[in-house]
């Protein structure tokens, strides 16, 4: 089990976070997600051990890390972490790559290769020198090598920024199913909640600094407690309730995905069509109530201009 608790930090006399804690499993796939400056990679220099903290205290299985004051080199043997900027030796091959952080007295040294090329789908450029692929290709080769010592935490941060989505999935799939076999708790930090859906077992949602939220998929995307939360998921709309109901008073909003936003034939709240926008299994249309405007999915584009109506699905007024 890690623990984290009430963990402040600044790298100067501003607070990049504050009174952070959470805990996270043995195996447990933990996304922490946010806008670019929220502070995730700080989050994983200090549970990493690279960042020392004032406030607050980390713990592994009962035991307090000590942090980079403490030690001759920062950062804990039984953890690994791939950094943004991950780096690898440009001039040997991919296999010598994955392969620095295993002792040659290993004797499954070359199978354990193989299987994390296998995981990474990078077995058909054992041989090729890192600085002849391309960026996504490295990153995989970086998760790779992180993965090599089977750590018992891994620390991932923005482990696939550079790989396309024509690959990212099953590569996220054959990773985490992978990470759980070996119940390797893995942490990543990432800005696109599809890392995090499908897989994660909590998602931790910060802003400015603060853990706003820790909860599972499920619970955050259907019950979002911000638009910031909802945003991650999908395109959200935030609709005053005064536009619905001109006698509301109340200055509250709903939050509704562009799915939760029905046309409908005659009955409803009266809209305007702006635009509609292709999207492969529907259209995302753009529409306008009286002042805001709003996003639903139709099977069809609409015309621009045309009245239409619209049904809401239920939603808690916030
Ligand atoms: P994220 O990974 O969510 O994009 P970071 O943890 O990198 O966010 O950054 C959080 C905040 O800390 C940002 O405001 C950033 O500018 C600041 N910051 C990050 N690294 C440093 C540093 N080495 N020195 C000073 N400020 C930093
Ligand atoms: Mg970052």
């Amino acid at each position: 089990m890690l623990k984290l608790t009430n963990i402040s930090f600044g790298y100067t006399s501003k607070e990049v976070l504050k009174n952070i804690s959470f805990k996270a499993k043995n195996g447990d796939y933990i996304a922490i997600i946010g806008e670019s400056g929220s502070g995730k990679s700080t989050l994983l220099e200090i549970i990493y051990g690279l960042l020392h903290i004032e406030k607050g205290t980390v713990h592994w299985n009962d035991e307090k890390l000590l942090g980079p004051n403490f030690r001759l080199i920062p950062g804990e043997d039984f953890m690994k972490y791939l950094p943004q900027d991950f780096d690898l030796m440009p001039y040997t091959t991919v296999e010598e790559n994955i392969g620095k952080y295993i002792s040659s007295q290993d004797k499954n040294k070359s199978k354990r290769i193989r299987e994390l090329l296998k995981v990474v789908d990078m077995t058909e450029f054992s041989q090729t020198k890192v600085k002849n692929l391309s960026g996504g290709q490295k990153q995989r080769v970086a998760i790779a090598k992180v993965m090599a010592k089977e750590p018992e935490v891994l620390l991932l941060d923005e482990p696939f920024s550079h790989i396309d989505n024509f690959r990212k999935n099953i590569l996220r799939r054959d990773l985490f199913n992978y990470l759980k076999s070996k119940n390797i708790l893995c942490i990543v930090a990432t800005h696109d909640t599809t890392d995090a859906l499908s897989f994660a077992d909590k998602i931790l949602v910060i802003r400015n600094g603060k853990l706003i939220a820790n909860s599972t998929p499920e619970k955050l995307y259907t019950n979002p407690k911000s638009a910031y939360i909802a945003s991650f998921f999908d395109e959200i709309n935030k609709i005053p309730l005064c536009e619905i109901d001109s006698k509301d008073t109340t200055k509250k909003s709903i939050l509704l995905y562009p799915n939760q936003i029905k046309l409908t034939e005659k009955e409803g709240i009266k809209a305007k069509v702006v635009a509609s926008y292709f999207k492969g299994k529907n259209y995302l249309i753009e529409a306008i109530l009286n002042k805001s405007t709003l996003f639903f999915e139709h099977h069809v584009a609409l015309e621009i201009n045309q009245k239409i109506f619209l049904k809401f699905a239920k939603s808690e007024a916030k």
